[in-house]
């Protein structure tokens, strides 16, 4: 894939750094994202994959914009309560880049329509609020193959992974076996604005380190942190030797 002299300038600021250069940035635009869930995670998400140059992004969800989205879901705003998230998305990212080939997926994701919509993508960002739906997405990225960079928040916490599948790593059943009886969500819970930001961010963030280089991810390990505190650590992760037949025959 070639740089147009306006790519080359408009990514200037991360060309010239070493780490990234032309054939980072090459990467970058041939890169094809999946985000499921355009919600307060998304948001950010969307913004800075959009804005990094990625080349192909894919979006999924069914909602449409509530007014009580609005402390987080930066892609909104008050104009837009009743349309389609994903409708709006695309008009914002077409904004930033209108070279940015977007795909939008008006439906909830389920066992049905997983292979469909997965299926022109090498990355899935898993940003959805509920266990039933990243226990689809992680069985399927594991089955197929795919690297899946998932975040997810509550209140002041949140936690940031990188399951890399085409190396023996752990799985997100390793981590949480079994859905919690009482599950978490910001509908109950609440969550604070900055921190949807800070999650959606460092997702952003892993993905473009996945893209241009195979080193210093975080795919043995949980990123969790407060934003009360500001709090960050790491927590090593390895296989659960209970995990699924398919997570450990492989
Ligand atoms: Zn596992």
């Amino acid at each position: 894939m070639k740089i147009s002299n306006a790519d080359f300038k408009r990514y200037s600021k991360q060309i010239i750094l070493k780490k990234i250069g032309i054939q980072g940035q090459k990467k970058i635009a041939s890169a094809k994202v999946l985000v499921i869930g355009a919600g307060g995670l998304g948001c950010p998400l969307i913004l800075y994959l959009a804005y990094s140059g990625v080349g192909t992004l894919g979006i999924v969800d069914n909602d449409k914009i509530d007014i009580s989205n609005l402390n987080r879901q930066i892609l909104f705003t008050s104009n837009d309560i009743g349309k389609y998230k994903v409708d709006q998305s695309k008009k914002i990212v077409k904004k930033i880049n209108k070279k940015i080939n977007v795909k939008i997926f008006k439906e909830k994701l389920n066992k049905k329509n997983i292979k469909k919509i997965f299926q022109k993508f090498d990355i899935i960002c898993d940003c959805s609020d509920n266990f039933n739906t990243r226990y689809i997405i992680n069985d399927h990225c594991l089955k197929f193959k795919k690297i899946l960079i998932s975040a997810a928040i509550s209140k002041f916490d949140g936690q940031i992974f990188n399951f890399n599948f085409k190396k023996k790593g752990p799985c997100f059943r390793c981590f949480m076996p079994e859905e919690p009886e009482n599950e978490n969500n910001c509908e109950t819970d609440g969550i604070m604005s900055t921190l949807a930001g800070i999650a959606g961010t460092l997702q952003a963030n892993e993905v473009i380190k996945t893209i241009i280089s195979k080193k210093q991810l975080c795919t043995k390990e949980i990123l969790i942190f407060n934003s009360l505190y500001s709090n960050f650590r790491k927590v090593k992760l390895t296989r659960n030797p209970n995990c699924t037949d398919q997570c450990l025959k492989r």
